[in-house]
């Protein structure tokens, strides 16, 4: 495109999908293909066999390049604004792969005390096992991650806005703390997108998404990407993909490309209908807090205007004032809401989150800490909403009549169960 900065709408179209030179299709070519005929001995096999090279001209095999790939990497990268790519074949491959290649054992990394339950149990229960220190750190008190950093910090990851409970992280102010420490940020944008938030524009040196959320939108398929810098990149695709193997099959970045076509599109519809949902259980009476970065109630509300807005995303959660009871309640009345995990899909979703199980995720938190994730998810737990792309007017109807009290009879016992359960083996983690 001759547009030196093409529009996201354009990018989602165009980037990475040229007319085929082959056949002239418009569309990609879908090249579900292991495997490729090599070049001749010669600078050509070099070149493929990607030896100092971030983009060899051949193929070779799958786990390292593929042309389909490569489509996916590229439409990604212009979106982000990035100069390169790497598609895994899950969000938690491409998370793991960050402090897999760039740690070593003595090295420090600090990490959100609360973040994507997925990497939290990774950071915390896993990277000591190869001599890697790990600090959780309240990401939006800057004051904690400036302490928190040693001589030997390499890695700071953080997410914003936080999944599940929705609280930022000021990526500039963090960038200036890392770029001080000599570490290298990763930011964890899933919730927030490219069209919102740009984290390598505000300093961050790569930003992550677990590309099956609202990326592909049509919950239908896996799929996690690093953008940054080529020559990082390079190294992570060498280490991460070629030795640890969580490649993606091409046929789910073949996928990933028509759902992205419109992802400008369906965000923006995301965006909407969840700041006209939350609107509209603030002040409900089966409702105790709401928390949406797009609400003057979210106590960062400046910052996510600064950072984010005009649009604050898909996600809304709720503390509701039945807790367990009213979540199961919530589910066995709701017909249009599903009760499901994951985000992004056309269809609303909703799903139970226990306070808890976030307490116990290891390592400890401190009192403090504890008691801010108390007060960001609420004492019983969060309701965490992903609003779809059906009739808001049906939405909200339906969340009318999913929040009526009292609770059902399976809600009660179900809250009845989930205390025994506690008593009897406790919360918590075990290796
Ligand atoms: C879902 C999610 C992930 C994990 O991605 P998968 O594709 O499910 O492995 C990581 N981070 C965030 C913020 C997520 O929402």
């Amino acid at each position: 495109m001759s547009d030196p900065q093409p529009r996201p709408e354009t990018v989602c179209i165009r980037a990475g999908e040229p007319v085929d030179p082959g056949e002239q299709s418009l569309r990609l070519p879908l090249h579900m293909s292991s495997s490729f005929q090599l070049p001749d001995f010669g600078p050509e096999l070099f070149d493929t066999l990607m030896l100092g090279t971030d983009r060899p001209r051949h193929h070779q095999y799958t786990r390292w390049t593929n042309p389909t790939l490569r489509a996916l990497e590229d439409r990604l990268a212009a979106l982000e604004g990035a100069e390169a790519g790497l598609v895994f074949a899950s969000g938690m491959a491409a998370i793991t792969a960050l402090p897999l290649t760039l740690l070593s054992a003595g090295d420090h990394m600090i990490v959100s005390d609360v973040c994507y339950i997925g990497s939290s149990e990774f950071y915390g229960l896993y990277l000591k096992n190869y001599g890697v220190e790990v600090s959780r750190v309240d990401t939006s008190n800057l004051p904690d991650v400036a302490a928190a950093v040693r001589p030997n910090t390499r890695l700071i990851a953080i997410e914003t806005p936080v999944n599940p409970i929705l609280r930022l992280a000021d990526i500039a102010a963090i960038a200036d703390i890392s770029r001080s420490a000599g570490a290298v940020l990763a930011v964890d944008s899933t919730f927030g997108g490219p069209l919102l938030q740009k984290p390598l524009d505000l300093g961050a040196d790569y930003v992550i998404h677990s590309v099956g959320k609202h990326l592909n939108g049509h919950g239908d398929l896996l799929a996690g990407v690093i953008l940054g810098p080529k020559e990082g990149l390079q190294r992570i695709r060498q280490v991460a993909l070629i030795h640890l193997g969580g490649a993606l099959s091409p046929f789910n970045a073949w996928l990933a490309m028509r759902g992205l076509t419109t992802y400008p599109l369906r965000f923006e519809r995301h965006c909407e209908n969840a700041l006209a949902v939350a609107r509209y259980l603030e002040g409900h009476p089966a409702i105790e807090r709401v928390i949406y970065p797009g609400l003057e109630s979210h106590p960062q509300h400046d910052l996510a205007r600064r950072q984010m807005g005009p649009g604050y995303g898909g996600m809304v959660n709720v503390h509701l004032k039945g807790g367990i009871a009213a979540a199961v309640s919530f589910k066995e009345r709701a017909r249009l809401w599903r009760y499901a995990t994951s985000l992004g899909h056309p269809d609303s979703l909703a799903y139970y989150l226990p306070t808890d199980l976030f307490l116990g995720s290891p390592p400890p938190l401190t009192e403090a800490q504890q008691a801010d994730v108390r007060r960001w998810m609420g004492p019983a737990g969060v309701l965490r909403l992903s609003v779809g792309l059906e009739a808001v007017d049906d939405i909200i109807q339906d969340l009318e009549s999913a929040l009526e009290t009292p609770p059902t009879e399976k809600g009660r016992a179900a809250a009845k169960d989930y205390d025994e359960m506690i008593a009897l083996f406790g919360l918590g983690f075990t290796e």
